[in-house]
């Protein structure tokens, strides 16, 4: 059996070496490292995948959240919400913008945000909503964007987790994950459901002229050559970026479809025992399995992750720590038991391996592992 990996990008890459080689050595030989032909030829078929507008490539998924708050024209002292539960990128982007972060409780269900939670943490100063489509399921947008037209506010969605993902609302509308607020945001890190191979990142807006002007941010600030209209960044996809992107795209519905394999598989086995809450699937839309995340229920997690670990399983804990508790963002507004299913969850969270390459050998091996340790 092989090595049993968190992510297997060896046995991913096999699959595909041939053309992604082939895109790469085209982008070498025409040396069009930034900006290149590339980089437009998979904009525009993402934008066709995800039916949207606009599809802004920058550098990675945090810039992406950054420059789309930027577009927004905050000011310091506006208050974005955003989930406690979750990674650290949104809360970090709000913090370097002088802008305030304002934490909310999620759901345990779900672990996206809780609604009245939400609805509670709205002041005169809240400006925007960031939901965060943890693990790779949409939240329930079509409360938060209720919400958000009721208060005037922007909603920007932190799909970084989700692509791929669909959303149905009530009236039947599918809609991609990160394509329904004003802009979405996604990363291509590695070992997300769309990964390349270093740091990259986009942005979706079906806004014009948000995205003008997120084009021009992402490239200091310049529509004209030499013209700076706006304060802007640095932050740009590159052509090779590109290149291993546009081809793993073609095969984004068939790697969904194998989390989903796979997701399946842990699920008929771990909903045999209630000492393991498998994750809950919503009707409203589709889940991408970025994680598959149990829910340990009168289990001493440490000591399963160590027998998991013996057996050459690796199991992770995402995430450890709900934002208002770290270090960093120590915020007089907040102390622990404030938000309670957040740092619940933190304490009974365990991933399992998850990715698009697992057998049903290893399935088989990582269930079992699980069930004669609990
Ligand atoms: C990965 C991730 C990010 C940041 O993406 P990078 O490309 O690593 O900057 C932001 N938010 C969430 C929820 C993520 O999972």
């Amino acid at each position: 059996m092989k090595k049993i990996q968190m992510v297997d990008l060896t046995s991913q890459y096999e699959k595909i070496r041939n053309e992604v080689n082939a895109g790469i050595q085209e982008v070498i030989d025409t040396t069009t490292f930034i900006k290149g032909g590339k980089v437009n030829d998979f904009q525009a078929d993402l934008e066709k995948y995800l039916e949207v507008k606009h599809v802004i490539p920058v550098g990675n998924g945090t810039d992406a959240l950054q420059i789309a708050l930027m577009a927004l024209g905050l000011k310091p002292g506006d208050e974005v919400i955003t989930p406690t539960f979750t990674f650290i990128a949104t809360a970090e982007v709000v913090a370097l913008l002088g802008l305030t972060p304002v934490v909310v409780d999620v759901d345990f269900d779900t672990f996206n945000i809780n609604l009245d939670s939400l609805r509670k943490a709205i002041t005169p100063k809240t400006k925007a909503i960031v939901p965060v489509h943890l693990f790779g399921q949409n939240a329930d947008m079509e409360e938060i964007l209720k919400i958000a037209k009721e208060h005037n506010l922007f909603v920007v969605e932190d799909a970084c987790q989700s692509i791929g993902s669909v959303y149905t609302f009530s009236d039947g509308r599918k809609v991609h994950s990160g394509c329904m607020g004003e802009i979405g945001c996604t990363s291509f890190f590695p070992s997300k459901n769309l990964g390349c191979f270093g740091d990259g990142g986009a942005i979706f807006t079906n806004n014009d002229e948000l995205a003008a002007k997120m084009r021009a941010i992402a490239n200091h600030g310049m529509v004209v050559r030499y013209y700076h209209d706006v304060v802007g960044v640095n932050s740009r996809l590159d052509s090779i970026q590109a290149a291993v992107l546009q081809v793993k795209l073609r095969s984004l519905n068939d790697y969904i479809a194998a989390r989903q394999h796979a997701a399946a598989y842990y699920n008929a086995v771990f909903s045999t025992t209630d000492k393991l809450i498998i994750p809950a699937e919503n009707e409203n839309s589709t889940h991408v399995f970025h994680q598959y995340t149990l829910k340990l229920n009168g289990v001493d997690r440490a000591a399963l992750i160590k027998h998991l670990n013996d057996k050459g399983i690796p199991a992770m804990v995402y995430y450890p720590v709900p934002l208002h508790l770290q270090k960093a963002y120590q915020d007089a507004r907040y102390k622990a038991g404030d938000f309670p299913v957040a740092e619940k969850l933190s304490n009974c969270v365990m991933s399992l391996p998850m990715h698009t390459e697992l057998s049903e050998e290893q399935l088989k091996y990582i269930t079992e592992a699980v069930m004669e340790a609990i």
